[in-house]
């Protein structure tokens, strides 16, 4: 499976497949409170098939004939996730889907089979970057350059608008996504920190450049703009659109680095160790930074480098203490606070660095606990100057050495 996301260009017929969204969403709300009505009634929420069949009956009457409009299977996808939270409501305990106003309505599915592609000829002398294609989706034409070339069959087209109202295109294609990377048989452990956002066992630090706070002046500055404007005039509509702008900056900015963050560290190291966090926790201790930092995304992103690429990215138990043992010893320092950036073990006097000891001791426990061997840090001086790996699998290396 392979995903590509491409943006469509503005054209007049974009205005037709807003509609559509908003269709989507109106029918959706629809359903949510016939579901409720049953789920009050019964305990249960209706079923897919239930709803679908309804669908069909509402369709033929005059009241809702413009609910055939859109993509019928992409209006049936809605109903199919709807009996699938109502489903998970009763078994996972979760709360009800809630409505929401049509305009925020953001995705449709259409079938792979269902959606022509087709090349264009540039009309201008010089040609743009990429090929421009054009796709059809439910009878109109839609222009987008294709800036990855389609490899396998295209199984689904995921159409999402955000709230700029840009209107993009995921294809989802048939085809085995490898590209396998030279082995370099380096192991390496990661701290997760507020202040450096990763710290390798080698005492390598990754900063994230925080482009939340890198944007917050702008932000604030367009949010009181906003605030300020006659709530319904095109004013505001403007504004909002601003404030949309600079949030979605700030996410592009910041998905851009964790892709880059993370295909350098699958090029450098074969298996990765991190520590599993509590991130609700730590969410409520340290606020904005940490959902600036995103911890949880640059994780998947991580994954899905590390299977394309053939790497290991495992991750330990977050009870395995890390911060206040000493790596080489084994020692607890009871008495340190969150301050101490360094400290000097009292058993075995090394100077220890906080977040890259956390490092080594994650890259020890990781390696033990999945049997690869056992890690060992060297120190010369009172200070840690590599680690040598007794390795029990081919995974490994026997020996690995920075400094
Ligand atoms: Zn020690």
């Amino acid at each position: 499976m392979r995903n590509t996301k491409h943006k469509l260009f503005y054209d007049k017929t974009l205005k037709s497949l807003h509609n559509d969204f908003d269709i989507c969403g109106i029918v959706r709300n629809h359903f949510i409170a016939l579901c409720m009505r049953y789920f009050r009634r019964y305990g249960k929420g209706l079923s897919y098939a239930k709803m679908s069949a309804h669908l069909t009956k509402l369709k033929k009457l005059e009241k809702y004939k413009h609910w055939n409009i859109p993509y019928s299977w992409a209006l049936q996808n809605v109903l199919k996730r709807l009996a699938q939270s109502f489903r998970e409501m009763k078994t996972l305990g979760r709360g009800h889907p809630h409505f929401k106003s049509c305009k925020k309505h953001k995705g449709m599915t259409f079938r792979g089979g269902q959606v022509k592609f087709e090349y264009l000829l540039p009309k201008q002398k010089n040609e743009r970057n990429h090929p421009t294609y054009r796709i059809r989706l439910n009878g109109r034409w839609y222009r987008f350059a294709l800036h990855r070339p389609i490899e396998g069959k295209i199984i689904q087209v995921q159409v999402t608008r955000d709230a700029l109202g840009d209107v993009y295109i995921t294809l989802t294609e048939a085809c085995n996504e490898v590209r396998p990377e030279p082995k370099t048989g380096q192991a390496e452990g990661f701290d997760m920190g507020i202040k450096d956002f990763l710290t390798g066992s080698d005492g390598e630090r990754y900063t994230s450049p925080m482009f939340y706070k890198q944007n917050a002046n702008k932000l604030a500055k367009a949010q009181k703009v906003h605030s300020r404007k006659v709530k319904g005039s095109n004013n505001r509509e403007r504004e909002r659109k601003n404030v949309a702008r600079i949030h979605k900056k700030t996410e592009n900015q910041r998905t851009d680095h964790h892709w880059k963050l993370a295909i350098d560290l699958c090029q450098k190291f074969d298996i990765l160790f991190f520590e599993d966090l509590n991130l609700r926790g730590m969410k409520a201790l340290f606020g904005k930074q940490v959902s600036d930092l995103a911890f949880g995304a640059f994780m998947r992103k991580l994954k899905h480098q590390s299977n394309k690429r053939n790497r290991f990215v495992f991750t330990i138990g977050r009870w395995t203490p890390t911060t206040k043992c000493c790596c080489v010893c084994n020692h607890k320092n009871d008495n340190l606070t969150l301050e101490d950036r360094e400290w000097t073990c009292r058993k075995c006097d090394t100077h220890l660095d906080r977040d890259q000891n956390a490092a080594m001791n994650i890259l020890k426990e990781g390696v033990a606990s999945f049997g690869l061997g056992v890690v060992r840090p060297i120190v010369l001086l009172g200070k840690i100057v590599g680690y040598s790996v007794e390795a029990s699998s081919s995974l490994l290396k026997s020996t690995i050495a920075f400094a």
